[in-house]
């Protein structure tokens, strides 16, 4: 059975200067299901299901209308992924960024700058 997805922008909970687009899933009891993808480079910021609701294919179809809306979604870079998020990226496939997006991130210091000064 399908839940209903509903789609939202936003920003990323108290960051005020972000841009998402925003798929949820709800139940009676709130979100069971969300996904936050960056309005700028179509990366995945943000999947989460709560833990009473996890096996059922929620992330999956958020995934899946994601992708169907925006014709396709990155994942993020495997450093900055939850141990969630690596999960849901090895199960649902798909693409991954190629550079970081984060301002001032170590991994972008690490990959633009020459490790060993020469
Ligand atoms: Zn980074």
């Amino acid at each position: 059975m399908n839940a209903t997805i509903t789609y939202r922008t936003g920003s990323y909970y108290s960051e005020t200067d972000t841009a998402n687009h925003i798929w949820e899933i709800s139940d009676e009891q709130g979100i069971a299901s969300e996904l936050y993808v960056s309005i700028s480079d179509a990366e995945v910021m943000q999947i989460e299901t709560r833990e009473d609701r996890r096996g059922e294919g929620l992330a999956r179809q958020l995934w899946e209308a994601a992708n169907a809306q925006l014709a396709i979604v990155y994942h993020s870079l495997p450093a900055h992924r939850t141990p969630e998020g690596e999960a849901f990226a090895s199960a649902v496939g798909g693409e991954s960024v190629t550079e970081c997006h984060i301002d001032s991130c170590d991994c972008t210091d690490i990959i633009d700058d020459d490790p060993y000064g020469y």
